[in-house]
């Protein structure tokens, strides 16, 4: 089994399990899998994070440093970005072509949808989510 961190078009985050990617990406193309929240069908994978561990143990001084600034990062993106979901690869391409009026956004997209961009020669950055602090014990 593997846990993918998934991602409606509404912004609901929830984590599915699945036996494999193969199975996911069945299940995804289907609509079988619906967001907890809204019941939303359109379900992207979030791009995997990776994870930290100081030689210390635990998060340590540079591991909370590493957090608090992924967090000014996500802060920064969230205030400076306009959020329009899943519709990132479609509102980018406006853009691109001047339709829609030129602006920030973030959002997610489908590999077939990051491909078409790059074909078209749409910059973008990827960034990994960071995951929800454990606490602050
Ligand atoms: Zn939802």
């Amino acid at each position: 089994m593997i846990a993918y961190d998934l991602k409606c078009s509404q912004g609901h985050v929830f984590e599915g399990w699945f036996d494999d990617e193969a199975t996911f990406l069945s299940q995804q193309q289907q609509g079988l899998i619906v967001c907890p929240i809204c019941n939303d069908s359109s379900v992207v994978r979030i791009p995997s994070t990776f994870a930290i561990r100081s030689a210390a143990g635990g998060l340590g001084p540079e591991g909370r440093e590493a957090e608090s600034a992924f967090r000014r990062v996500a802060d920064f993106i969230c205030d400076h970005f306009e959020d329009v979901g899943s519709d990132f690869a479609k509102e980018a391409l406006k853009i691109h072509y001047g339709v829609s009026a030129p602006r920030n956004i973030r959002g997610s997209s489908t590999p077939q949808e990051e491909e078409t961009l790059r074909q078209e020669g749409v910059a973008f950055l990827k960034i990994p989510v960071p995951a929800a602090p454990e606490s602050d014990a």
